[in-house]
C-alpha cells in the first residue's frame, strides 16, 4: 500500500531511548534475561508523601479540566521553587505547566521556531531535541564538543556556530547524556557571546537540577541580561521519581508563556489534575526529602565508573550530575567480535544487547557517533552484573 502518511511523520525519527526500552521489553517477553540500562528512569518508587497527596486529591474530587497552564496553586508552588532553588523571580503569567518537560519543550519549539530557523544543539544533546526542532521545521545545528572539555560547548564554538538564522540554543545542565554541569563562569562566557547577538533565545533544560553531585546548580536566567531571553525548563520526572505522572513546566518571558498556553490549549488542554495536585506537595517539600535518591545515584556513579575503568577501550568523562555515563567506544570500531563487525556506536550498542543482554543507547541518537549512553538508574546488583557481562562479551 502506498505510504499515505505525512512527510512530517515519515521524516521523524523514533525516539532511540524509547525504542531501545521497547526492544528490551520485547526480548524479556521472549524469555531473555535483559538488563535495561537504556532508559533514563529512576528505579525508585514515588515518595509516599507525594502519593498520599494524589490519593487525597482523588478523594477530594479533583476530576475536572484544569486551567490550561496549570492550577494557580501549582504555579505558585513553582514560583516559590524557582525563588528558593534558583534565585529566579517569575510571576504567574510566566509559568506554564505541561504534560512532562517533553511537552514543555515541544511547546517552546512550536511557538518560537519558523521554517529554516536554526537551533544550536551542543553535542551530545538529549535525544528528542533535534526531532522536536525538526517537527517545527527548524534546523538543528550540532556543535561537537570534546570529552576532554567534559563535553561542554566553549564560547568560541558557540560564536562559530551562530549565523543570522540562529534563533535559539538548547542545552541541558546537568546534561543528559554526558552528566556535565555548566558552572556559573562557563555559562557567563556563553552569555557574553550572546550579548552580541540579541536575536538569540536560550532553552535551559534543568530537569536534572537536583541530581547534581558537585553542587552549585546555576540557571542561565539568573544573569540579568539573559532573563528576558531564556526559557527555564524543569519537571518532576527525575528527582522525584515521577516519570509516569507526566508533569513538567517552564518559567519564561510572559509573551512566550502566553504562546505556549495558547498552543497547549489546542492540543492537550491542562495536564492531568491529580498529578498536578501531587506535584504541589512535591515542590513545596524541602529538597532534603529526596536526597536519599541522589545519594544512591552518587554511589552508583562511583560503582559504574570503577567497573568501566576495568574494561579496555572505554573512555569516559566523570559525570557531575544526572544518571548516565557516556563512554567513547570508538576504539572498537572496525573490529569483529564473536563474528559481528562493529562499525559504529549503533553496532556496538546492538552487540551489547545481543551478546551481553544489556540494553544501552547509541550515541548517534544524542549527536555523538563515537559514544554509547549507559543509564545507571538501576540497582547496584544490576549494574555489577551488566558490566560483568559487557566485559566478558568484549574479552
Ligand atoms: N529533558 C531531558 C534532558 C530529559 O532527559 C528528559 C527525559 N525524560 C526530558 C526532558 C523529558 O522529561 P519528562 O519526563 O518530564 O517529559
Ligand atoms: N529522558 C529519558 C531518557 O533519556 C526517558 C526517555 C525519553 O523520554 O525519551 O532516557
Amino acid at each position: 500500500m502506498m505510504n499515505q502518511l505525512s512527510d512530517r511523520i515519515n521524516n521523524l525519527a523514533t525516539s532511540a531511548t524509547l525504542a531501545m526500552a521497547a526492544k528490551a521489553r520485547e526480548l524479556r517477553a521472549e524469555g531473555k534475561d535483559i538488563i535495561g540500562l537504556s532508559l533514563g528512569e529512576p528505579d525508585f518508587n514515588t515518595p509516599d508523601f507525594i502519593k498520599e497527596a494524589a490519593i487525597e486529591a482523588i478523594n477530594q474530587n479533583y476530576n475536572s479540566y484544569t486551567p490550561v497552564d496549570g492550577y494557580v496553586e501549582l504555579k505558585e508552588a513553582i514560583i516559590t521553587k524557582f525563588k528558593r532553588d534558583n534565585n529566579l523571580n517569575y510571576s504567574l503569567p510566566q509559568i506554564v505547566v505541561s504534560t512532562g518537560a517533553k511537552q514543555a519543550l515541544a511547546n517552546v519549539a512550536a511557538v518560537m521556531i519558523n521554517p529554516g530557523d536554526e537551533v544550536i544543539l551542543p553535542c551530545p544533546y538529549w535525544v528528542s531535541y533535534s526531532d522536536i526542532v525538526k517537527l517545527s521545521d527548524g534546523v538543528p545545528v550540532e556543535v561537537q564538543t570534546s570529552i576532554d572539555n567534559d563535553f561542554k560547548m566553549t564560547a568560541e564554538q558557540l560564536e562559530a556556530a551562530i549565523t543570522p538564522k540562529t534563533k535559539m540554543i538548547w542545552y541541558s545542565s546537568p546534561c543528559n547524556p554526558s552528566g556535565s554541569v555548566y558552572s556559573k563562569e562557563e555559562l557567563r562566557t556563553l552569555a557574553d557571546v550572546l550579548k552580541k547577538h540579541p536575536h538569540i533565545y536560550v532553552v535551559s533544560d534543568e530537569i536534572y537540577e537536583h541530581i547534581n553531585f558537585k553542587g552549585g546548580h546555576f540557571s542561565m536566567a539568573e544573569f540579568d541580561d539573559m532573563y528576558d531571553r531564556t526559557v527555564t525548563v524543569n519537571g518532576v520526572s527525575k528527582a522525584f521519581a515521577m516519570t509516569g505522572w507526566r508533569i513538567g513546566y517552564i518559567g519564561a518571558p510572559d509573551w512566550i508563556a502566553r504562546a505556549c498556553n495558547k498552543m497547549q490549549g489546542q492540543i492537550t488542554s491542562g495536564a492531568n489534575c491529580i498529578a498536578q495536585r501531587a506535584v504541589i506537595t512535591a515542590l513545596e517539600a524541602d529538597p532534603s526529602r529526596i536526597k536519599y535518591m541522589v545519594d544512591e545515584f552518587k554511589e552508583r556513579r562511583k560503582l559504574i565508573l570503577d567497573l568501566l575503568s576495568e574494561i579496555e577501550g572505554f573512555k569516559t568523562n566523570e559525570p557531575e550530575g544526572a544518571f548516565y555515563v557516556f563512554p567513547n567506544v570508538s576504539s572498537y570500531f572496525g573490529k569483529t567480535i564473536k563474528g559481528k563487525t562493529i562499525n559504529n556506536a549503533s553496532d556496538f550498542s546492538l552487540f551489547l544487547l545481543e551478546e551481553a543482554l544489556v540494553a544501552t543507547v547509541t550515541g548517534e541518537a544524542f549527536g555523538n557517533p563515537d559514544c554509547i549512553r549507559i543509564s545507571y538508574a538501576a540497582s547496584q546488583d544490576n549494574i555489577k552484573e551488566a558490566i560483568k557481562r559487557i566485559k566478558s562479551a568484549l574479552s
